[in-house]
């Protein structure tokens, strides 16, 4: 089943105590895609970037099948570009410098051939720009939005617009806490759910990720791996897995919904392995099962 995936496009400047990594290919979308497109066929890009994106970006994502016919580029302008600085956890990072450069003009246009996509991703982009596109597509079956504090700050009533239409919110857990105003998490998703979304992910970096629905909470843990080199893109290649997952399940219920988020954390354990998108790019299939069998592992218990 073909996913939409909507988001930023980035050139990435990351720093951690270990080491650094310039003009990487980056931006909310192409972690969701590239995550994603492990799991089903076609994923539908749309974006913008500027003419400094070049073949050789393009090439990654065509390789992986993805179809960026919705992706604007601008002749003359710059693509959005974001810097970012890990502290010695490598749980929590300062923002140095975001430039939304051609994103600061984009308005997003929906191909023709796009507007029936069953499964919508919207990547972290301004919440504006979310609404924008929720209003050009036909009738999606599931859509799932990502968000960050930048957004949750200084546009938090477009996002609350955006948060009555989506039907699985996913976000980390200081965010989710800067959302609702306060510390606890399961007051926090109350208060959260009851903004529109029946669905609630809360992430937790190194502590794995939470599901709340209907049905109670489910919690996942993380992959304890011993060398953590990037986090940046954990959470969209999260979210990317697990979409990609319950794109291609026939019913979408409690079981695969808990599944996904298992799906989604076995990706983002393999994102943080190298810097930026490097280790997604080269994955398969037999690989994503193994760390996936691992997780059910990490929990279970003998008679
Ligand atoms: P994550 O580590 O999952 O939060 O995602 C990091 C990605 O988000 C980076 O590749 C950045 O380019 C992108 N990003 C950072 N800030 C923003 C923003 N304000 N709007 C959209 N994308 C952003």
């Amino acid at each position: 089943m073909s996913i939409l995936v909507v988001g930023s496009m980035a050139f990435d400047d990351i720093e951690t105590p270990f080491g650094r990594s310039d003009n990487t290919l980056g931006g909310s979308s192409t972690y969701i895609a590239l995550s994603a497109s492990y799991f089903t066929d076609p994923i539908r890009m749309v974006g913008v970037v500027g003419s400094d994106f070049g073949d050789e970006h393009f090439g990654l994502l065509h390789a992986k099948n993805i179809d960026t016919e919705g992706v604007q580029v601008v002749e003359n302008g710059k693509t959005f570009r974001w810097a970012g600085r890990y502290h010695y956890d490598m749980n929590t990072r300062d923002t140095l410098d975001t430039q939304l450069n051609v994103f600061a003009d984009f308005e997003p246009h929906i191909p023709q051939q796009y507007r029936e996509s069953k499964f919508v991703c919207l990547g972290n982009i301004d919440p504006e720009l979310q609404l924008k596109v929720l209003d050009q597509i036909e009738k999606p079956d599931l859509v799932i939005c990502d968000t960050m504090n930048f957004w949750i700050e200084g546009k938090p009533e477009e996002l609350k617009k955006v948060l009555e239409r989506v039907d699985i919110f996913i976000v980390n857990d200081s965010e989710a806490r800067l959302l609702s105003g306060d510390p606890n998490l399961v007051k926090t998703a109350r208060m959260i759910r009851s903004m529109g979304p029946k669905t609630l992910i809360i992430k937790k970096g190194e502590h794995g990720a939470l599901l709340f629905t209907d049905n109670g909470i489910f919690s996942a843990p993380a992959f304890p791996l011993e060398s953590i080199f990037d986090p940046t893109g954990a959470g969209d290649t999260f979210a990317g897995g697990f979409i990609g997952h319950l794109s291609r399940c026939g019913e979408i219920n409690e079981n695969e919904m808990r599944k996904g988020v298992l799906y989604g954390s076995a990706m983002a354990s393999f994102c943080v392995e190298q810097y930026g998108p490097d280790r997604l790019n080269e994955l398969d299939l037999l690989e994503i099962e193994d760390r996936y069998q691992s997780f059910l592992d990490l929990s279970r218990i003998g008679s």
